[in-house]
């Protein structure tokens, strides 16, 4: 394992980071750091600034630059895929955002999917149990990890509502027949038949157009996850809490897809706590987001 000298002698700090262009916005450094700080470790996480031709070099040396591992963020994602050793999950997402060394080798994994998955475990227990029919909007990196995180938790059917419909039929040609491409205008009735609606698009994030969405059609039980995290309450999770419906929100899905990295470079599988996520909101109503 890599590590770099720490202020004291004979200590050994483990080092971990985010590799993004930009990478300012990224909240990994704080949700690491904060766990870092709570497990009492001798790390450090931090943000590196790469541009894209630079990308190579920077993480097939990241031993050498004193890092155990990353977190990769725009634009690397598909380079550091193609870089590394990637698991089932990465290459079905197309792309990486966690990557390790195991024993000299770079390996990497895409935690959108148990990020999703986790999320909805904390938030909803037991959304699993009975799971038909699932809706999910959108057809970008973030539907492929929801598709992925479905399919493996049983879910019999995925239709798949996206503005673009050959990136649905390239989900369907991708995970098989249990993805249905599906229209718009397709929604009322898909969703009085669906237990659990996703939004995967960027509809209704600060700064992009609205999701509009009628949620008269779902039934009582049904859930409702939005990946969209900035605003913390979107449109479409609070009309669903106004109709009594269970929720999971883009902010739970990305602290909980954090968990694995720090467990893969520090040896420590961390939580996610009220106070971490008081932290995250703190800072994104801080940021105006
Ligand atoms: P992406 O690959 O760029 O895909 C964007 C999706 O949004 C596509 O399906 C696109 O449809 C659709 N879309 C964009 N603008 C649209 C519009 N005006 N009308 C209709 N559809 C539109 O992005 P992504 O990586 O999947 O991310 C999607 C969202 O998930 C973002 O808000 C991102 O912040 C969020 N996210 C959250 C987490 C988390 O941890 N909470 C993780 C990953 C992503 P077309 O195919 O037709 O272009």
């Amino acid at each position: 394992m890599g590590a770099v000298a720490g202020q004291e002698e004979n200590e050994t700090i483990l080092a971990a980071c985010v590799v993004g262009w930009p990478v300012k916005h990224s909240r990994s450094p704080l949700i690491h750091n904060y766990w870092i700080k709570l497990h009492k470790l001798s790390a450090e996480y931090r943000r590196e600034e790469i541009p894209p031709e630079a990308f190579k070099q920077f993480i097939t040396n990241l031993s050498a630059r004193g890092y155990v591992g990353a977190n990769v963020t725009l634009p690397h994602k598909e380079a550091a895929l193609a870089l590394s050793e990637a698991d089932d999950r990465a290459r079905a997402v197309g792309a990486a955002n966690t990557l390790w060394l195991d024993r000299g080798h770079l390996r990497s994994t895409n935690t959108d999917v148990e990020g999703f998955t986790a999320n909805l475990d904390a938030a909803v227990p037991g959304w699993d149990r009975a799971l038909g029919e699932a809706v999910v909007l959108g057809a970008g990196g973030s539907a492929r990890a929801v598709v992925y995180g479905l399919i493996e938790r049983g879910s019999e059917r995925i239709h798949i509502v996206n503005r673009t419909p050959e990136r649905a039929q390239a989900l369907r040609t991708l995970f098989g027949g249990a993805v249905e491409p599906a229209h718009w205008h397709a929604l009322p009735h898909l969703l009085a038949r669906t237990g659990l609606l996703v939004n995967a698009t960027s509809l209704g994030m600060s700064g992009q157009p609205p999701l509009k969405i009628d949620l008269a059609p779902l039934h009582a039980d049904a859930v409702v996850a939005d990946l969209v995290y900035a605003p913390l309450e979107t449109a479409l999770l609070k009309t669903a809490r106004d109709r009594g419906l269970a929720t999971a929100d883009g902010l739970g899905m990305l602290l909980h897809q954090a968990v694995r990295g720090f467990q893969l470079w520090f040896g420590v599988r961390p939580e996610v706590t009220p106070e971490l996520r008081a932290l995250i909101e703190a800072d994104l109503v801080a940021r105006g987001e």
